[in-house]
């Protein structure tokens, strides 16, 4: 049998793992955790809009998205040549990546960090260099710093950081951008933006302002719960956002993305009203599994980390039991979204089994 002829090095890119769904057939009530989506459905005035659009799908989308970047300019107070979108924040990663960085390249972050993260780079032809998160779960910045080289072509700081949940403040994000030369990009990955409510908590848009090379990812898919459309967008400088354009897949934003990205900026408000809620639930659980000894990071985003070492496995088989599908991974932890109320009811149940169970 021949084999047809791929890219040899494709055998380096590892496989996105989805987060899992409910098992078909299983009739409990199941609520999958694993992939850090709001549970909110759609706001009735995001509905409207798709569905008026829905008329219109024979068309192509407008490449531009002129109406999405006249109000994310007119928001952040950027020029509108600063906005690139994206079929998610994901195909952002995408694009920053192949625009910087080829064979022999190096695209340097933190690990564990973003599953999506090596596996793009590879797409891209580029190395991977992961810098081992500190033993508190956070971005080791001093270490990532020493780890640039002169191959170094992208280097992304995914802040806060999934699977971790950790942040990083201000002060040290300051100090390590000022160390980075100023000829390498930057970027900062806030998908969970809206669910960090750290003190000092640097806002990536003003580093966009404060430094020539930061470039900033912003996601609808988790705060404004619109994963399923795709859509998200960079604020880039000029030089970076040109080049992520020719990068980009032409006509990858689709015109339902568009329009129901405009919905939600239109019911920010009240989608604002959904995240409070989910930050509440958050702090709930978070103090009822502090009441049942855990002593898990200190999670700014909508999901925990459960750092279980060996034990995770096991301890996905504890959630399985309790209805819960959440996101593991073999050896280092498991993931497990803030949801609906029941469901964080047993992630608290499941989480407390756990400690009784000493498997946490
Ligand atoms: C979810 C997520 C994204 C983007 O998701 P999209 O659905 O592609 O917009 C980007 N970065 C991180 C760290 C994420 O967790």
């Amino acid at each position: 049998m021949s084999e047809l002829r791929v890219r040899a090095d494709l055998a380096e890119v590892p496989a996105y793992k989805q987060g899992r769904s409910a098992d078909a057939g299983d009739d409990r009530v199941i609520y999958k955790i694993s992939s850090n989506e709001n549970p909110y459905a759609p706001l009735p005035s995001v509905v409207d809009a798709v569905a008026d659009a829905l008329a219109g799908i024979n068309r192509y989308p407008e490449s531009a998205a002129s109406a999405l970047t006249a109000r994310l300019a007119g928001r952040f107070g950027v020029a509108g040549e600063h906005l690139v979108f994206g079929a998610g924040s994901v195909e952002i990663v995408s694009q920053l990546m192949r625009a910087t960085a080829g064979p022999g390249d190096e695209v340097l972050f933190a690990w564990r960090s973003f599953e999506a993260y090596p596996m793009l780079a590879r797409a891209a032809g580029a190395v991977p260099v992961q810098v081992p998160l500190t033993a508190d779960h956070r971005h080791d910045l001093p270490a990532m710093l020493a780890a640039i080289t002169d191959r170094t072509r992208l280097v992304i700081v995914c802040n806060p950081n999934n699977p971790t949940g950790t942040t990083i403040g201000d002060a040290e994000l300051r100090a390590f951008i000022d160390a980075v030369p100023p000829h390498l990009p930057v970027l900062i990955d806030e998908a969970y933006l809206h669910f960090n409510q750290r003190a000092d908590s640097p806002a990536g848009i003003e580093y966009f302002r404060a430094y020539p090379n930061v470039v900033v990812a912003h996601t609808f898919s988790k705060a404004y719960g619109l994963a399923g459309v795709r859509v998200g967008y960079a604020i880039a400088p000029t030089t970076l956002a040109a080049a992520m354009r020719k990068v980009s897949v032409p006509f990858g934003v689709t015109s339902l993305a568009q329009v129901s990205a405009i919905a939600s900026l239109d019911a920010e408000p009240e989608l604002q009203e959904r995240v409070d809620a989910l930050v509440a639930e958050r702090e709930r659980v978070v103090s009822a599994l502090t009441a049942a000894g855990w002593q898990l990071p200190e999670t700014q985003t909508n999901f925990l980390w459960f750092p279980l070492g060996e034990h995770t496995a096991d301890a996905m088989g504890v959630f399985d039991a309790h209805g819960l599908v959440v996101r593991g991974f073999p050896g280092e932890g498991l993931r497990a979204t803030i949801a609906e109320t029941e469901a964080n009811d047993r992630l608290i149940a499941a989480a407390t089994e756990l400690r009784e169970r000493e498997l946490g």
